[in-house]
This record gives structure tokens, sequence and C-alpha cells, in this order.
């Protein structure tokens, strides 16, 4: 049985795919009932694709910057070029 935290947690871990067969089957079965997390998961699987393309200079679509950057704000950790 896992809660939001427990999933939200292992979110990267999940995202780099270092995860067993069985640990990624029971995040799926919570994602598919919760949409807060699956919100959550679905963010940080584009914002890998956003940090990959910046990193190779391509265009980023308006409205991807625009919802990161409303996620994140001033956060320092995370630079979001406007260009
Ligand atoms: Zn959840």
């Amino acid at each position: 049985m896992t809660d939001c935290n427990d999933t939200l947690r292992e979110l990267q871990t999940f995202l780099d795919r270092e995860m067993s067969e069985t640990a990624r089957s029971v995040i799926h079965s919570h994602l598919e009932g919760c949409p807060d997390c699956l919100e959550a998961f679905d963010f940080h699987a584009e914002l890998r694709v956003v940090i990959a393309a910046k990193c190779r200079n391509d265009e980023m679509p308006e409205s991807l910057l625009a919802k990161i950057k409303q996620c994140f704000g001033e956060d320092p950790e995370v630079e979001v070029s406007t260009h």
C-alpha cells in the first residue's frame, strides 16, 4: 500500500528508470487512482524533456515554459530561460 508521500518520494527514481518492475507497477497503480500524483509525475517527466532540450539549445514550447514558470516561480534552483 502506498500513499501520496511515498509515491512522490519515488518520483525521481521512477523517472530515472532505476526501479524494479514490481515497484513501478505499485507506482502505476497509485497514479491510476490519484490525479494529483499523476499530474506531478507528468510535470516532472515534461520538465526532463525541457532540460534535455535546453542542453541542446532547442526551442521550448511556450506553453510548457509558462507551465514551468508558474510552478517554480522564483525558485533559484531552476533556471528558466525566457528567450
Ligand atoms: Zn497520490
